[in-house]
């Protein structure tokens, strides 16, 4: 009897065990497959709330601004970007983009939701295609700052201007993946007027006219490209630029040196939100 009792014992045992280690395992299984379930869905839904923001922005170049709605109003509009009922202003930088200052502008646009124009050198575009197409995408007027920016081979002639924007305009093509892009807009390097190439430059100015498209100057700097590298005194500058102007044009530049110039434009963002400017770019005046 007692070895009966004995024996009986473990196999009873045994077998709970092996149940309950089934039980569990399909409970498991279960839990297990829920989560993934809700994990896919969940990136599912992210998946498509992406692809709905990225649709949204692709309206915005595509739709509402086509390349023939710029070339018919381009040239108009840019000039009288200084005629404006309320406080408005456009951030722009030249000469990027870079790996060190654009990115982290993009990061700081992006949080503050503000889109701005950017006046690239092709030869950078170039080296940099990826972050050409991020600001492409984040809604960032792309525009045109010549190819190479040495003065002497760019204001040779009229002509050597043009070849400039149209080496430049290939590779932004290119870089954003659009073979329909063209900004028609140019910035001079060194500024439209004066200078040892002036003459040069006013027939430069009337031959891009005369091909639909438009040259920015500015009304207000950081002075970041002559030489001012301290963040206060950058601001005071730029602020004392800006001055009761009520359309503003910022020059700044997102050359790889100009860490300054990214470190200050968190609190530049939030002078100009205080002083009533609603930001915009170049598609908003196209608009
Ligand atoms: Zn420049």
């Amino acid at each position: 009897m007692i070895l009966d009792l004995i024996e009986v014992k473990p196999k009873l045992n045994i077998k709970k065990v092996i149940l309950v280690s089934i039980i569990g395992i399909i409970l498991l299984a279960i839990i297990g497959t829920i989560i993934t379930f809700a994990i896919i869905n969940h990136n599912n839904l992210k998946k498509l709330k992406e692809e709905q923001i990225a649709q949204r922005e692709k309206i915005t170049h595509k739709v509402y601004i086509t390349d023939e709605d710029k070339k018919n109003n381009i040239v108009k509009k840019v000039e009288k970007i200084y005629n404006s009922d309320y406080k408005r202003v456009f951030l722009t930088f030249d000469d990027g983009p870079s790996k060190s200052v654009t990115i982290p502008i993009l990061d700081i646009l992006k949080e503050n939701n503000i889109k701005a124009t950017f006046f690239m050198l092709g030869s950078n575009v170039n080296r940099y295609p990826e972050i050409v197409k991020r600001a492409y995408q984040e809604g960032h007027y792309i525009a045109n700052h010549s190819f190479t920016h040495e003065y002497k081979k760019i204001y040779e002639s009229p002509e050597k201007v043009l070849e400039e924007y149209n080496r430049t305009e290939k590779v932004i093509r290119k870089a954003i993946g659009d073979n329909t892009y063209n900004s028609r807009l140019f910035r001079f390097p060194g500024g439209s007027i004066g200078g040892k190439y002036d003459k040069n430059k006013q027939e430069a100015v009337k031959l891009l006219n005369k091909n639909n498209i438009a040259h920015l100057d500015w009304n207000a700097l950081t002075a970041d490209a002559a030489g001012i590298t301290d963040a206060d005194e950058m601001l005071n500058y730029v602020e004392e630029t800006i001055g009761n102007k009520k359309s503003v044009v910022i020059l700044m530049h997102d050359l790889g040196t100009k860490k300054t110039t990214y470190e200050i434009l968190p609190k530049l963002i939030n002078a100009l939100k205080e002083k009533g400017y609603v930001f915009e770019n170049i598609y908003d005046l196209l608009r």
